[in-house]
């Protein structure tokens, strides 16, 4: 049997996988409840983990090893991300073109 081999994307802080569940650490901080997580904070046209964002800089290191954060996105075709890359597509256009 062959199987498809996807390599991850770059992250762009869509939120989907957020929305979708929660994460080990989304789940020790709100309760076994459906996503979206309430920690899923939006700023600066992205979305980022509140709790990530709010740990000092050694636990922070930490909460992103643990959590693959940057790693990279293994949901790169979800709607969200999507739409994302069209949005920014769009603004790097607009802003490169001559005014
Ligand atoms: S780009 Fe992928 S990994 Fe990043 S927030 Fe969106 S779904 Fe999650
Ligand atoms: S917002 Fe943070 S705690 Fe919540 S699911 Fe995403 S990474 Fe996990």
């Amino acid at each position: 049997m062959r199987y498809m081999e996807l390599k991850p994307r770059p992250c762009i802080g869509s939120g989907y996988c957020c929305k979708q569940s929660l994460c080990m650490l989304g789940v020790e901080a709100h309760g076994s409840i459906p996503g979206p997580c309430p920690s899923l904070e939006f700023d600066d046209d992205r979305h980022w983990c509140g709790i990530v964002r709010k740990a000092d800089s050694e636990k922070q290191k930490w909460l992103k090893n643990n959590l693959h954060i940057g790693e990279g996105c293994c949901s790169s075709l979800n709607s969200d991300r999507r739409g994302m890359l069209v949005k920014l597509r769009l603004s790097e256009s607009n802003s490169s073109s001559p005014s």
